[in-house]
């Protein structure tokens, strides 16, 4: 079997979705794997994105984890290692993007790295080793009240420097505007200043692409999952079709959806408005003991055949409010995303379907674990950060999308089905 491209390391589930998506588009081939698989991987792709959940997990279990991340990836062949960590760069002084990068360079035996978060496309931009989340500074954005991860300094070289041994040092617009030679000119002084990590300033997505090249052949990569976008050609890859096709599509059709964002609340009500069958689940039902999974699945058997059905907790802030005030935060969230992922597992196991769209990360993550899900072949982006995916689930192959709150178009519960082949 060919040897993987590029290996990559995502401290969370719906970045690594993010990261594969953007290699997709870049003309990879990327099976995204939930934890460190036991196995060698059984299909031949570009790349393959290890999907950690260590954000915010003491510092040594994270570095423990990325390691063993790291060991399967070398077994795969990488030729290439990508850190990837969050577009706002969330960490605190303890971690946990310094103590991973660190480790990850001293088990690669590699001096220097570069660090950046930008996705400029995205909102994301480093000017003079500043981050920028839109039109704010990163430590005036929402980020500085952070619950785990509060970001009050927007300077990433001072903010990374907190976190590693290792020299910090930066590339500057200037430099990465005058394209990859320059760059690499940089990088060299960097190294001759024993500079161990250097932070990236990206203003365009077309910095990003000058970056791309100057990192060909650099053992690691830490970054948010823009720099991506410049990786595939260093491989000779272009964009293609061929990279995110996936087995045709079958089965039945569901959505499910806990999310309770502006946009999900959207798409519910447009799903609903356009005639589509919709269950609601009450999570004062949930509290009061209904067994409301089996009315769920009672409900969606004989609808199935005709159309897509939805199942959604998804609701107003002031209901989930009052719903929290009864029951908790974290015991609302709880029950509801046992009750979909139950859902999920139903639907799939019993009841044939095999395209499957979840609204909401949490819920996403829920779903997946439910359904034992331990890899993802990463198809067609439905909407910017949304790809339609392959699964290998326990109870059968299927077809899945996880949307995170916040994104998708209104028609989204629609307009997914008919993208997909
Ligand atoms: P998002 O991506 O929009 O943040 P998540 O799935 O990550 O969506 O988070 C939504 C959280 O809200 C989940 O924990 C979910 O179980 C919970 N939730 C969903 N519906 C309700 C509701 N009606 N009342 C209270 N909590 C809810």
């Amino acid at each position: 079997m060919k040897a993987l491209s590029l290996g990559c390391i995502a401290d969370d589930f719906t970045g690594a979705t993010d990261l594969a998506n953007n290699l997709v588009r870049a003309g990879m081939r990327v099976v995204q794997v939930i934890g460190v698989p036991e196995g060698p991987l059984a299909v031949e792709v570009d790349a393959v994105v290890v999907a950690l959940k260590s954000r915010t997990i003491p510092a040594q279990e994270a570095v423990e984890q990325s390691l063993a991340a790291l060991r399967w990836l070398q077994a795969q062949g990488a030729q290439q290692v990508y850190f990837k960590y969050c577009s706002t760069f969330d960490s605190t002084p303890a971690g946990n993007i310094g103590p991973v990068t660190e480790a990850l360079m001293d088990a690669l035996d590699t001096a220097f790295t570069i660090a950046t978060p930008a996705f400029p496309d995205n909102g994301r931009t480093v000017f003079k080793g500043h981050l920028f989340v839109g039109e704010l500074l990163l430590s005036d954005s929402g980020m500085k009240d952070h619950p785990l991860t509060p970001m009050t300094d927007a300077n990433l070289v001072r903010v990374m420097q907190a976190q590693t041994r290792r020299k910090v040092g930066l590339i500057d617009h200037r430099t990465v505007a005058q394209g990859d030679a320059a760059i690499r000119e940089r990088i060299a002084v960097l190294r001759a200043e024993d500079v161990g990590v250097a932070i990236v300033d990206a203003v365009t997505n077309d910095d990003l692409l000058r970056l791309g090249p100057a990192l060909a052949g650099m053992p690691l990569v830490t970054a948010g999952s823009g720099v991506a976008i410049g990786l595939p050609a260093n491989f000779g890859l272009a964009p293609s079709a061929g990279a995110s096709a996936l087995p045709p599509a079958g089965g039945l059709r569901a959505v499910l959806s806990g999310s309770c964002s502006v946009a999900t609340n959207a798409q519910v009500k447009h799903f609903i408005d356009g005639g589509g069958p919709a269950f609601a689940i009450d999570p004062l039902q949930l509290m009061a003991g209904d067994d409301v999974v089996a009315q769920a699945l009672a409900w969606a058997a004989p609808l199935l055949a005709q159309s897509p059905v939805l199942v959604y907790s998804t609701a107003e802030p002031s209901a989930v409010k009052a719903v929290q005030a009864k029951l908790g935060v974290d015991e609302a969230g709880a029950m509801v995303e046992r009750t979909l992922a139950a859902i999920a597992r139903g639907l799939v196991a019993q009841h044939g379907v095999r395209q499957l769209l979840v609204a909401g990360g949490e819920t996403s993550g829920a779903c997946v674990q439910a359904l034992g899900i331990a890899q993802l072949q990463i198809g067609a982006q439905i909407d910017p950060g949304v790809p339609w995916c392959h699964a290998l689930a326990e109870a059968a192959p299927l077809h899945i999308a996880l949307k995170s709150g916040n994104f998708g178009s209104a028609d989204f519960f629609t307009k997914a089905f008919k993208a997909l082949p």
